[in-house]
């Protein structure tokens, strides 16, 4: 057998990593479990487990509203929160970084708003043919609102993006772009520095959709130039139900508030409501507290780690598995893109990717299997699916190992 390099990057203790996230030790039908699935969400260190419960344990209150000791310990540690997150992407301005649910809800929001704020009958919108739904359908949505017109950059069979002619769709019509910065059906690295500094040129906004992003690569929002950036924190190792949208203080501050509520107002009379100061004009309502502290220490936690580090440490691992993989016999990548990151898919000869993956399961070894809710990237590979394996910074070799093994046994049982 071929030497295979140790793939640990000396900065990381891939063994303590792993003892941090109690999940990793659990069993699946008996056996150590394999998770690749984190494209789907990633798993939880035990200091965002410990945060959430002293959280409730010892300071549970509402935030900005009470002068009593607990809900100022709480304004304290959400609004530090804030703080950790913008310095994680370089925000220039804490006001910048806005508490969502996640992904889908930071996109909702910039295409309410917008919508309501900046597009007309006849406008356009580009998104890519690599997105996730929940970067399609709220644009849709707001085009069939405002009689607003959805343009698509195609891709090529490669799963990269056609970049001829996306500077073919750029015009005065268009009024913002928004793309993924990695697919989460096909681990495409997009060109976004390409895609903005062309945006800009036509003085055309864009939003970034940095779901699959975030917790692969350093993200640096003033070097990158985004105009908005979403992304949601059960992906960046932090809990369900919170997530971050950061937005260019030029544009926060003239787009017109999302949801009305508690918090995101400075005075209310009937005759006329005027709204709060940037970040709470787009924090309707109680947020999640205890979701938004624990962010900040999973932010913490990866920055202690390094990002530099993680990302040196999954390319590896990204080579290792598509030359692991690339030996089974009938596997076929889909989507084969020049730069790819945290997530690769493939199909085995005819095999449905479902029972592909129910059989993987049962060996212990979770992947992802479906349209990754990107129906329309299936659509044009003319597949019902693929199977997904996913990466984070505690995925192993052996993990990829225990996947290969799998692979071969289930494809011997079908076939
Ligand atoms: N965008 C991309 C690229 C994603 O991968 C996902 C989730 O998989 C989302 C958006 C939606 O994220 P959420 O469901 O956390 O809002």
């Amino acid at each position: 057998m071929a030497h295979v390099p140790d793939l640990a990057a000396p900065a990381l203790d891939i063994d303590k990593i792993r003892q941090d996230f109690p999940l990793l030790q659990e069993k699946v039908y008996g056996k150590p479990i394999v998770y690749l699935d984190n494209s789907a969400t990633t798993q939880k260190p035990q200091v965002v487990l410990d945060t959430l419960e002293r959280y409730y344990k010892h300071y549970n209150s509402n935030v900005h509203r009470g002068v009593h000791h607990l809900s100022q310990v709480a304004s304290e540690e959400y609004e530090a929160a804030r703080d950790i997150v913008a310095g994680f992407i370089n925000a220039r301005e804490r006001e910048e970084v806005i508490f969502t649910k996640g992904t889908t809800d930071s996109i909702n929001l910039v295409a309410n708003v917008f919508g309501r704020g900046v597009i007309k009958a006849g406008d356009e919108v580009i998104v890519s043919a690599m997105e996730h739904h929940s970067n399609i359908v709220p644009w849709q949505i707001m085009c069939e609102d405002r009689g607003a017109v959805l343009k698509v950059i195609p891709m090529d069979e490669h799963g990269d993006l056609i970049m001829e002619e996306y500077t073919k769709l750029l015009s005065d019509k268009v009024k913002i772009v928004s793309v993924a910065y990695i697919s989460n059906s096909l681990g495409t690295v997009n060109p976004v520095r390409e895609i903005i500094a062309q945006a800009h040129a036509h003085n055309i906004p864009v939003l970034l959709d940095a779901a699959q992003a975030i917790q692969h690569m350093p993200l640096d929002v003033q070097e990158l130039d985004a105009d908005f950036i979403a992304f949601s924190g059960h992906k960046v190792y932090g809990p369900t139900g919170i997530g971050i949208l950061y937005g260019k203080r030029e544009w926060l501050d003239k787009l017109p508030p999302y949801q009305g509520g508690g918090d995101m107002i400075k005075t209310v009379t009937f005759a006329k409501t005027t709204y709060n100061v940037l970040p709470f004009k787009y924090e309707a309502g109680t947020p999640d507290i205890s979701g938004a502290i624990a962010l900040g220490a999973a932010v913490k936690y990866i920055q202690e780690t390094g990002l530099e580090n993680i990302h040196a440490y999954e390319e590896q691992l990204m080579n290792y598995a598509v030359e692991q993989l690339s030996k089974i016999a009938g596997l076929r990548f889909i989507g084969n893109p020049k730069h790819r990151s945290g997530a690769i898919s493939f199909l085995v000869a005819n095999i449905h990717p479902y029972d592909l993956g129910e059989l993987l399961d049962k060996q212990g070894v979770a992947i992802r299997t479906g349209h990754h809710c990107a129906e329309p990237v299936m659509d044009f590979f003319c597949i019902p699916g693929t199977v997904r394996a996913s990466f984070a910074m505690y995925t192993t070799k052996e993990d990829i190992d225990r996947l290969v093994v799998a692979i071969n046994k289930a494809v011997s049982m079908l076939q």
